[in-house]
């Protein structure tokens, strides 16, 4: 397995970063010289004969955010910590410490976990960190589950309508984003599949615009000037963010489950009442989109999601977006996606959306000067 590491140091370079260090200069100056032209990237080589799985996915997405609350269910406490849209992964960890504050009852305790995805996993993980004893229930385990869909991308997106949101959740949400930041930079490196990385919008106006309320997860974050950068006239924003790897980061967390003594359980849990009935005193409801019909939850519904995954490009160490469409080089291949279909259950690829995805990004290298 390539090493994150030198795949980070692959972004500077292929930035042109580290080709300014290596710029001669003239005995008697001082200053840098200026940048002779535009920094050049990899480009990505999109073709049909290339793609080498198509796969969809369904967001668990709600227009007013996330739940993360706890409740009585019976005898017990039941804390819900789902619906985190386009966002699961990176919120994971956050939203997970928030759920863990609310029922945690005490070390050496019994906790049921409901769910085996990101949002499952970093919960049970972060209840066994403060003593607890765990057992995760889940209808399905990875790679089967939406967590291992997901593009991987640390930066939340569409994960609830501004228009709907109150500013309770908004606050909840920049808090939630906050401690996953912090927590994924403890597991950089390739045991966990997760690295720094820089992305490029192309056609973002403004710094502002690409990072919200977000500025200090954000690090780098700079509008690029025209000639800076290979898009022509485009403006150009570009940020480091984290990228997590589902197909090493979800066994891995997995295994840290089991080795701190964790059990898991293959099991559907069809209703309330039998909820109520498993014998932990205090449940953690990570169940995603599951959580509508298990829990009655009618706002949650499912956004679509479809990628496209080209043979893997090591020399390609830069993630590319422009609109809704978005290129993430891992270490499984080149993932294009940037679908986002509200209310739609699914789950089969469609032929029309993958040729939709691969003629908007064979257009957008097209216009990047290499
Ligand atoms: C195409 C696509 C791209 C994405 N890209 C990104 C990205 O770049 N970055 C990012 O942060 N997020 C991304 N996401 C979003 C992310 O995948 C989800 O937000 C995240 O996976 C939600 O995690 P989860 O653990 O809540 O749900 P899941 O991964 O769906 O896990 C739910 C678990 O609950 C179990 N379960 C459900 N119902 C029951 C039940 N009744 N009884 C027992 N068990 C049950 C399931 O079997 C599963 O184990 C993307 C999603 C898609 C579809």
């Amino acid at each position: 397995m390539a090493d994150l590491t030198r795949r980070a140091f692959g972004v500077l370079a292929s930035s042109g970063a580290l080709a300014g260090c290596a710029t001669l200069q003239p005995q008697g100056f001082t200053e840098p010289l200026a940048p002779a032209g535009p920094f050049r990237l990899a480009p990505v080589h999109v073709s049909e004969d290339r793609v080498i799985r198509v796969v969809a996915g369904l967001r668990p997405y709600r227009a007013s955010g996330f739940v993360v609350r706890a409740e009585r269910l019976g005898d017990k406490t039941l804390v819900h910590n789902y619906g985190h849209g386009g966002g699961g992964i990176t919120l994971s960890w956050g939203t997970s410490e928030l759920a863990v504050d609310l029922g945690f009852a005490g070390p050496d305790r019994d906790y049921a976990v409901l769910g085996c995805g990101a949002v499952g996993l970093a919960t049970a993980r972060l209840i066994q960190l403060r003593g607890g004893r765990v057992t995760v229930y889940a209808k399905a385990l990875p790679p089967q589950t939406t967590s291992n869909i997901a593009g991987g991308q640390w930066w939340p997106t569409s994960v609830f309508d501004a228009a709907v949101a109150t500013p309770a959740f908004l606050a909840q949400y920049a808090q939630a984003a906050r401690l996953a930041y912090r927590r994924y930079q403890l597991m950089v490196g390739d045991a966990y599949g997760i690295g720094w990385r820089r992305n490029y919008f192309v056609g973002q106006p403004s710094l502002e615009a690409a990072v919200g309320s977000l500025a200090d997860v954000a690090p780098e974050a700079r509008l690029l000037q025209t000639g800076e950068h290979p898009f022509g006239t485009e403006k150009v924003v570009q940020i480091d963010m984290m990228q997590v790897e589902p197909s090493i980061y979800l066994p891995a967390m997995m295994r840290d489950l089991l080795v701190a003594g964790g059990k898991l359980e293959v099991r559907e849990l069809r209703d309330r009442a039998e909820v109520a009935a498993l014998p932990e005193p205090v449940v953690f409801n990570c169940t995603g989109l599951g959580a509508g019909a298990l829990f009655g939850d009618k706002e949650l519904e499912p956004v679509r999601g479809q990628l496209v995954v080209l043979l893997p490009q090591p020399e390609v160490t830069y993630n590319l977006l422009s609109g809704p469409s978005y290129m993430f080089p891992r270490h499984d291949g080149i993932v294009l996606g940037g679908t986002f279909d509200h209310g739609v259950w699914e789950t089969q690829p469609q032929p029309d959306i993958t040729a939709r995805i691969l003629a908007r990004q064979k257009a957008l290298f097209a216009r990047m000067k290499t």
